[in-house]
């Protein structure tokens, strides 16, 4: 008879969310309740203190976190991410996420997730440095290319991933390139990793469209979030013929039902920095975002975007999760019970980016590197795989498409927890 843990190092209302998206899923499997608990919480986590000196001689601690939520199936493997409202107990949310990702695409890994609480924009450029250093100098072991290997994510970006990877190869010795993934090609980075996660997300929406017989040349996008993710699914939608008309980040966002020039949109960002103030249609906010009527609505930002307040407003009529956990649980209800918007959940929707973290990984170790062409297609050979498996997992459970996703990807976890046994 197993005893239900009850987390009070990682509670929150992200966390509470994966926790019951698990239940779900593992009701949905019958998962037996041996195996249950071991599979839902995270192995460990690390908590530590980043001193760093300001550009005005005074010292910051800042609070960084690593969570490894499954070791059982390969290191673990996840972002890392920078900003003001991270708390520990997202991290354990996003690396759940990240274990049932990794599964769900069959890929030989955990799942991990990393986070610093800072606004990295209000730092200088040796100030990030020196954070970013001392975040792998505190991590460095618990991380490696055979225990856990850290990517980008929001607020972070290649320059912080080639810092990390120095600082862990000044520390054993020698070059260590596949401790870290997201880097600059010069220092082992692979073709096609800054556009995998955008890339993926739009090879799945124009698939998805194709389904739904919706031709992609007459679909309306939406695109909350203009960051790596937001701006590569973007543009690689819009080389489909899609028409981009409405994108955001922090600032807010801007609308124009004509389409978006995106290459003005990212010459003006490269400068300004932030999309405020940029000309290219009429300003909106990111919740009136959210409410556009468009064929496809991208979250690409942060959790707990759509909500049960908005879930009855939404106008798409494909949910594309590019973001990690958009959807509140409270919401997915009222969609699935409007019945008229296809959803690509999360752990299928945004996994291009793992998906190629993974091949730099094993070019890294191989010292073998791959043309952009053999990793995009290698990329949308496994992405094919993972969605006839959600589809074919949908239709013969009767499953809605999160939950034949996530009860794919945590099956296959547990049975790995079962095959290995419990090491006494
Ligand atoms: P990023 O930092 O490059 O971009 C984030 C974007 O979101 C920025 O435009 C930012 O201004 C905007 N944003 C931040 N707060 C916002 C808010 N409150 N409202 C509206 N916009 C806001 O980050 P990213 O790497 O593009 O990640 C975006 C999402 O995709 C995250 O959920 C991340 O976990 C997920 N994801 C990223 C990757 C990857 O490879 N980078 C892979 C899988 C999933």
């Amino acid at each position: 008879m197993s005893k239900a843990v009850v987390s009070q190092l990682y509670d929150s209302e992200v966390f509470r969310m994966a926790c019951k998206q698990f239940d779900s899923a593992a009701d949905a499997i019958n998962l037996p309740d041996n195996i249950r608990d071991r599979t839902k919480y995270p192995r460990r986590c690390l908590a530590v203190s980043i001193p760093v000196k300001r550009d005005d001689g005074s010292i910051t601690i800042f609070e960084g976190y690593r969570v490894q939520h499954n070791l059982s199936t390969g290191p673990a493997k996840g972002g890392i991410r920078f900003h003001e409202h991270v708390t520990l107990g997202e991290v354990a949310a996003l690396s759940m996420w990240m274990s049932w990702k990794c599964s769900l695409v069959g890929l030989p890994y955990g799942g991990a997730k990393g986070g610093v609480i800072v606004n990295p924009r209000e730092l200088s450029l040796r100030e990030l440095e020196h954070l970013s250093r001392r975040y792998m100098q505190e991590m460095i072991h618990f991380l490696g290319p055979d225990i856990d290997v850290a990517a980008p994510d929001v607020g972070t970006n290649e320059q912080i991933m080639a810092w990390m990877m120095d600082t862990y190869s000044n520390h054993v010795g020698y070059l260590v390139p596949a401790v870290v993934t997201g880097k600059p090609l010069s220092v082992g980075g692979s073709e096609g990793r800054r556009e995998a996660t955008g890339a993926g997300v739009a090879y799945l929406i124009k698939h998805y469209l194709i389904d739904m017989k919706l031709p992609i040349e007459q679909a309306t996008v939406a695109i909350q979030g203009f960051g790596n993710v937001g701006s590569e699914a973007a543009l690689a939608l819009s080389q489909y013929g899609a028409k981009i008309i409405a994108i955001s980040d922090y600032t807010g966002g801007i609308y124009n039902p004509k389409g978006i020039d995106l290459k003005k949109a990212l010459a003006y960002l490269s400068y300004a920095k932030v999309l405020k103030d940029f000309d290219g249609g009429e300003a909106i906010s990111n919740e009136a975002l959210l409410e556009l009527p468009c064929t496809v609505l991208v979250p690409a930002a942060l959790e707990r975007v759509i909500t049960e307040i908005n879930a009855p407003k939404l106008k798409c009529k494909l949910l594309a999760e590019a973001a990690n956990g958009p959807t509140t649980n409270a919401a997915d209800k009222i969609i699935e019970q409007r019945g008229d918007i296809e959803i690509i959940p999360d752990v299928l929707c945004n996994s291009g980016g793992v998906i190629v973290s993974y091949f730099e990984w094993l070019q890294n170790r191989q010292s073998y590197y791959w043309s952009r062409e053999e990793v995009l297609s290698k990329l949308t050979g496994i992405l094919d795989k993972a969605k006839a498996s959600v589809e074919y997992q949908k239709r013969k459970f009767k499953f809605s498409r999160r939950l034949a996703a996530l009860t794919l990807g945590i099956a296959r976890v547990a049975e790995a927890k079962e095959s290995r046994g419990l090491f006494p």
